[in-house]
C-alpha cells in the first residue's frame, strides 16, 4: 500500500491507540472497557482518510491482523483491531468471516437471519448449536503484535426474539439465560459477548505491560 502519515492528533506516542472501527457500539464499548486506563483511544472517525481495508482473510484473526497491520503502516499508530462473526455448527463454521454479506451484496441484518433461518429449516434444537467469535490484535509501531480471542456459546433459535443489539442477536439464545442476545440488557451483553471477552483479555494484557 502507499502509505501516507496523517497524524493529525498530537497527543504522545506511548499513551495513544488507534481503535480500527468506525462503529459507535463498539467504540463506546472499548471506551467504556478501558476506562481508568492510561490510553488514549482515538478511532477511525479521527483518522476518515484511511485506505478501505477489503477483508479478504480466511478467519477472523487474519482479517483483524491485515486491518491493524495497514492502519498502523498508514498512521504510524499503535492500533487495536478486531473482526467477528456467527459460527453454526450445522453450516460447519458458515457464514464465519461472511457474517455480514452472508445473504449477498444486498445484505441487511434482517436478510442475514432469514437467510440463516431458511437454512436451519427442520434442524432439530440440539444440532442448533453456534458461537459468536471474536479476535483482536493490538498491533505496535514496530510491527509487533499480540492477539486475543473470545467465544460466545448458543443456539440458533427457531425464529427472531428481541430488540436490543445487532446482526443475529434476535436468533442467538444463550442457553444460560434462557433468552436471545436481543432480549438480554446492553449491559448483560457487554458482560458476557465474545468481544467483551476478547476485550477482557487485551486490557489485562495492557495492564500488566503498565505494571
Ligand atoms: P464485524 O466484526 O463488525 O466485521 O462483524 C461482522 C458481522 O458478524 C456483523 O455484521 C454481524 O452480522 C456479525 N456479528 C458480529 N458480532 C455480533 C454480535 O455481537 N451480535 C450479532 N451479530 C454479530
Amino acid at each position: 500500500m502507499t502509505a501516507f502519515k496523517v497524524l493529525s492528533v498530537t497527543e504522545p506516542e506511548n499513551q495513544k491507540i488507534i481503535f480500527a472501527s468506525k462503529n459507535g457500539g463498539k467504540i463506546r464499548e472499548l471506551k467504556a472497557l478501558l476506562e481508568g486506563m492510561d490510553v488514549n483511544l482515538f478511532s477511525l472517525n479521527d483518522y476518515p482518510d484511511t485506505p478501505n481495508i477489503i477483508e479478504d482473510g480466511n478467519t477472523f484473526l487474519e482479517n483483524a491482523l491485515k486491518k491493524a497491520r495497514v492502519i498502523s503502516e498508514y498512521t504510524g499508530g499503535t492500533i487495536i483491531a478486531d473482526d467477528s462473526g456467527l459460527e453454526v455448527d450445522y453450516l460447519e463454521g458458515a457464514p464465519g468471516i461472511h457474517s455480514a454479506r452472508y445473504s449477498g451484496a444486498e445484505a441487511t441484518d434482517e436478510r442475514n437471519i432469514r437467510k440463516l433461518l431458511e437454512e436451519l429449516k427442520d434442524v432439530p434444537t440440539e444440532k442448533r448449536g453456534a458461537a459468536f467469535r471474536c479476535a483482536l490484535v493490538l498491533y505496535r509501531t514496530d510491527g509487533t503484535f499480540e492477539t486475543f480471542e473470545g467465544k460466545l456459546e448458543g443456539k440458533i433459535a427457531a425464529e427472531p426474539a428481541g430488540v436490543e443489539g445487532f446482526g443475529y442477536d434476535p436468533v442467538f439464545v444463550v442457553p444460560e439465560y434462557g433468552k436471545t442476545v436481543a432480549q438480554l440488557d446492553p449491559e448483560t451483553k457487554n458482560r458476557i459477548s465474545h468481544r467483551a471477552m476478547a476485550f477482557a483479555k487485551l486490557k489485562k494484557s495492557l495492564q500488566e505491560k503498565a505494571g
